[in-house]
């Protein structure tokens, strides 16, 4: 028989109960034996979802009440000394370590490889100790087997925490990893006495560019953790372990999960000369994305694992479901057709299912659901909305020359000084302007249909003329608009472009209680008619400064989208560039002489292994440019990006050719700027003088400095002003007070330079 499983389930809720819940407790309106309520129910109801679905086990382990490696420090309460929390951690010390306290800032986060999950970064060093504190685990095991489900249980590999923690960067961490194998080998322990057969252990570490000490310490690991008890299956998600193969082999586990929805190919790798001890769980349903599998497919590469493993096999999704919404049966206002193509989590339970029963009974067993499944693959296929013709056609005609700027940049800047008449040294913003409740209540109201189109499009044109008046008399050189229209960056292009759609419900958790719902491209992207032009002149016709049209980046657009999967990610981008080339070529021939591109997730897409970042690069690259090099040679692009790690990637930084690139730097202060001046990035340059997440305004001495700083790695001629990223998220008190001191820094460092 083969075995059906997922390795996790969203833990939210599909009406997001865990996180009204969570911020009920945060205010003081639910107490913890509330929160707990919440949290078994959730519990309970998704165990019961897989349960019902046809799965083997029920999966415990997954639920957290803000990350689930956060989880795992707290259950080895590895919790840093900084917190005051002695020995065990809590609920309530658990949630004062991840959204931090009065005294100390919350841990850092960071996002989960590839995914727009973010987890919280535990903090190690040579004093960190741990003392098991199994309630953290524990607890859930003993509910599920309560309910009367079969478990497994899963939780996250002790390379895999070790490796994601942070410490000082000349301690070794791996020093650390016996005493932490002490806490895994007793709770393990524990499990078995439980009566748990099945442990998952995850390493998606494995996925990555492992220094050999890492891989050494593998073997070490996992023979430490066999002999503890359950048997364990060892799973790896998110990209080949090929490269491993051989070692993996020879691992004392009972079993290993495999990532087939990334890595496809891998599977060759192991299947061959697969020890007859060990199962193999395949993933072949994709959990980072909501299409529905194409069971015949599906199957047909099951199958010939089957003929070699016969009831050592197990069926899965990719990896924890965790990355795509909970249920499409919440979605009702979502085309039919378009939903026909989607599988959310509870979806994707049942595409298990009916894949083990179609693996043990034959095809015929699962007959209606195979033939639904083929059908809507075919009606995806032949859909006039996903291909289009005339835009295939544009993007095989895409030539070198539609991907260059007529003249090199130190051509172009003197034609745009030409034009612009700047200072030495400009100041500007990054786009956005406090999004007040106003602005936030007249969107809503339009959206619903409660304020007509006429004075919906008056109260934005009182905001933006709001903010141009603002920018005036703080003294600002190139202006900006405000976005006050704009919801969300890359919602508010996806809604007015072809091949997007939007889900009601379709959440996912991005840290915490937080949780984010991306467009969907479903199909070949195409712009109808301009998005931003109307805006930006009449942004342009309220003063003779400069006004930049804004703009999301392709690359940007594509990743905090949910994808289609029937066309390469390449293909999309250069789909989106074109459509936003168009729209810059309108912003210019509408008289606007600085348009911004922003891209501030081309970091994110880089892929985990090194060797597969030059093919990457250069595709988001190219993208980018297609989309930028429409323009005039006098039209002034530029780009932001809001991160603070470029080193690694600054030729195609440079390569993006941008006239003008804004960066976040005042937290590094300054010190992201070396690497610029050591690349001897050639184009001009504004480094964010202040930190636009928190509310306070630096004083007069701290700006100053940050300048003078920057002033002495970049030539001043390349220089601009401007805060580190957009201002929406702030109130114009601060906003005015902080942009104040920035134009009247801008202009005593002019000064000084003669
Ligand atoms: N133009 C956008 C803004 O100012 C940029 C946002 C971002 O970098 N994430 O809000
Ligand atoms: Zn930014």
């Amino acid at each position: 028989m083969t075995v059906a499983h997922i390795l996790g389930f969203p833990r939210i809720g599909s009406r997001r109960e865990l996180k009204t819940a969570l911020e009920a407790h945060w205010s003081g309106k639910l107490d913890e034996a509330g929160l707990q309520c919440v949290g078994q129910d959730l519990r309970a109801r998704h165990w019961q979802l897989q349960r019902a679905a046809g799965l083997e086990f029920v999966t415990v382990g997954d639920f957290a009440w803000y990350d689930h490696l956060h989880t795992v420090t707290a259950l080895f309460s590895a919790a840093p000394a900084r917190f005051g929390l002695g020995g065990r951690v809590d609920l309530a010390g658990y949630f004062a370590m991840a959204r931090g306290t009065a005294e100390q800032p919350a841990l850092a986060m960071k996002k989960w490889f590839d995914t727009n999950y973010h987890y919280l970064v535990p903090e190690i060093g040579p004093y960190t100790r741990f003392t098991l504190n199994r309630d953290w685990l524990l607890l859930d095991v003993r509910e599920a087997l309560a309910l009367g489900h079969r478990v497994k249980v899963v939780l996250p590999g002790p390379l895999t925490w070790l490796w994601l923690a942070a410490s000082e960067p000349d301690f070794d961490k791996l020093k650390l990893l016996s005493l932490l194998l002490n806490g895994y080998f007793v709770l393990l322990a524990e499990l078995k006495a439980l009566g748990v057969h099945w442990l998952q252990v995850d390493e998606p570490i494995l996925a990555l560019d492992l220094p050999p000490d890492w891989l050494a310490a593998l073997p070490v690991v996992y023979r430490e953790l066999a002999s503890a008890g359950p048997a364990i299956l060892l799973a790896t998600y998110f990209g080949s372990v090929a490269q491993h193969a051989a070692l993996l082999k020879q691992l004392p586990i009972a079993g290993l999960h495999l990532d087939l929805a990334r890595a496809p190919q891998q599977l060759d790798a192991f299947l061959a000369d697969w020890p007859q001890d060990k199962i193999m769980s395949l993933g072949v349903i994709d959990g980072r994305n909501l299409w529905r599998t194409n069971l015949a497919l599906a199957l047909a590469k099951l199958s010939k694992a089957k003929a070699i493993l016969g009831d050592r096999l197990w069926v899965s999704a990719s990896c924890s479901l965790l990355h795509v919404p909970t249920d499409l049966a919440r979605e009702h206002k979502l085309d039919p057709t378009l939903k026909s193509w989607m599988a959310f989590a509870t979806q994707k339970l049942d595409e298990v299912a009916l894949l083990k029963r179609a693996l043990d009974d034959g095809e015929d067993a699962i007959g209606d659901a195979l033939q639904a499944s083929t059908a809507a693959a075919q009606t995806r296929r032949l859909a006039t909305t996903t291909l289009r013709p005339e835009i295939r056609a544009r993007v095989a005609a895409l030539s070198e020359a539609d991907a260059r700027r007529g003249a090199p940049f130190v051509a172009r800047i003197v034609q745009q000084q030409a034009v612009l008449n700047l200072p030495p040294l400009p100041t500007t913003t990054i786009g956005s302007f406090p999004q007040t409740a106003e602005i936030r209540a007249a969107r809503a109201a339009f959206k619903a249909g409660k304020l007509g189109e006429q004075d919906y499009r008056q109260a934005m044109q009182a905001e933006i003329r709001y903010a141009v008046e603002q920018q005036e008399t703080l003294g600002l050189d190139v202006l900006v608009h405000g976005e006050a229209e704009r919801n969300d960056m890359v919602e508010y292009f996806g809604e007015q472009l072809d091949g997007y759609c939007f889900t009601e419900n379709g959440w996912v958790q991005s840290y915490g209680s937080r949780c984010v719902k991306p467009p969907v491209i479903y199909g070949d992207v195409a712009r109808p008619r301009a998005m931003t032009v109307e805006w930006a002149r009449y942004a342009q016709s309220l003063t003779t400064k400069p006004m930049k049209g804004m703009l999301s980046g392709p690359i940007t657009m594509l990743f905090w989208s949910f994808v289609r999967d029937d066309l390469p990610r390449r293909e999309v981008a250069l789909q989106l560039a074109l459509a936003l080339r168009d729209e810059v070529c309108d912003l210019e021939a509408a008289g606007i002489k600085v348009i911004q591109i922003d891209e501030p997730a081309i970091r994110e897409g880089l892929p985990l292994k090194k060797a597969d970042w030059p093919a990457y690069l250069d595709w988001a690259v190219r993208a980018f440019r297609v989309c930028a090099s429409g323009v005039r040679d006098d039209t002034q692009i530029h780009t932001h990006m809001c991160y603070s790690e470029f080193n690694d990637i600054l030729p195609s930084i440079a390569a993006m050719d941008a006239d003008v690139i804004t960066i976040e730097t005042s937290r590094s202060r300054m010190k992201l700027l070396d690497a610029f001046a050591e690349f001897r990035y050639p184009n001009d340059i504004g480094p964010g003088l202040y930190d636009i997440h928190s509310p306070r305004v630096p004083s007069a001495g701290e700006m100053k400095t940050l300048l003078d700083r920057a002033l002495s790695v970049v030539p001043a001629e390349r220089l601009w002003v401007n805060p580190d990223c957009g201002l929406k998220t702030r109130a114009w008190p601060e906003t005015e007070a902080a942009l104040r001191l920035m134009v009247s820094t801008a202009r005593q460092a002019r000064a000084s330079l003669g």
